[in-house]
């Protein structure tokens, strides 16, 4: 009885076995579960209430990349400080850049600020231009399609589910879309600083004015003289508002807020940076609601 029931056990294991995805950021996560459905398990790595560019190495997620069927990156060369070691440790030839079960979004995005010269000793943690694409929720869709794609290569079985999922998913995602859109017709021309380049996207997505970045170029923290340029220059111009994200010291984006009468916004990057933005319309909802009433 007991070896009848193991077999069937076995077969019913088999019979629904799902792909099991690794995703970096959680913004991913939640895009192969629209369209993966029943058929994936999906694992993130990154906390999301950490910096995306350094994501702290742990056992835990050298486990999930050994075991993982797929792996969904952001690219843009947003991982590249610690996703490398973590793949080497987990020994999974199947996730490797190239190989069947790797695959990098950046390649559906057209990117934003491509340096004319590139320099990692100058601290530039953006060379292949911004990585930052997932805050334009407009991307949310190509991401969504070009996973479905993958998802039918590597499981042809159930191409059928994935292509319905992808086009429910979109219908939803479009009506959404346009009334998102309308909701930040509102903040159009608002003029803002931000801290790092995480919400060029969206700004520009919106037409914000964006008068530039606390810090002076991508990851090199701010001197004091960088920071008497930026309260100067929103004197000058008159902003009022500065984005500040959940992961840096929030000190110097005060002390410009001071100096220049303006005011913080935190907000978020990824899906569950902060409270109550655990999906991916919560979490673009909450961005409109923080910077646009
Ligand atoms: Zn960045």
């Amino acid at each position: 009885m007991k070896k009848i029931l193991f077999i069937t056990l076995l077969a019913t294991v088999s019979l629904f076995a799902k792909v099991n995805v690794v995703t970096t950021y959680a913004y991913l996560g939640e895009i192969v579960k629209e369209v993966g459905g029943e058929n994936v398990k999906v694992d993130v790595l990154a906390d999301p209430t950490f910096d995306p560019h350094f994501v702290v190495p742990k056992p835990s997620l050298i486990t999930k990349l050994r075991r993982a069927d797929l792996l969904v990156v952001n690219g843009g060369q947003l991982e590249i400080g610690w996703l490398p070691p973590l793949l080497r440790g987990a020994q999974n030839g199947e996730l490797n850049a190239g190989a069947k079960g790797f695959l990098d979004v950046s390649g559906v995005i057209t990117m934003l600020n491509k340096p004319a010269v590139v320099s990692r000793a100058l601290g530039d943690v953006h060379p292949d231009g911004n990585p930052h694409f997932a805050l334009d929720p407009h991307n949310v869709g190509v991401i969504a399609k070009l996973i479905t794609k993958k998802l039918s290569l590597l499981d042809g079985e159930n191409s059928a589910a994935y292509e319905k999922n992808l086009a429910l998913f979109l219908e939803e995602w479009n009506q959404y879309l346009k009334q998102y859109d309308t909701k930040m017709g509102a903040c159009k021309g608002k003029k803002v600083v931000q801290y790092h380049e995480l919400f060029t996207y969206f700004l520009k997505r919106y037409e914000f004015e964006l008068y530039g970045n606390i810090e002076p170029l991508p990851g090199i923290t701010p001197s004091s003289k960088s920071i008497l340029k930026t309260v100067n220059l929103m004197k000058e111009k008159n902003v009022k508002t500065i984005l500040q994200d959940v992961y840096h010291e929030k000190k110097t984006a005060q002390f410009i807020a001071q100096k220049s009468g303006a005011d913080v916004i935190i907000v978020p990057h990824d899906v569950g940076s902060v409270e109550g933005t655990d999906t991916l319309k919560s979490f673009y909802n909450t961005i409109e609601m923080r910077l646009c009433r």
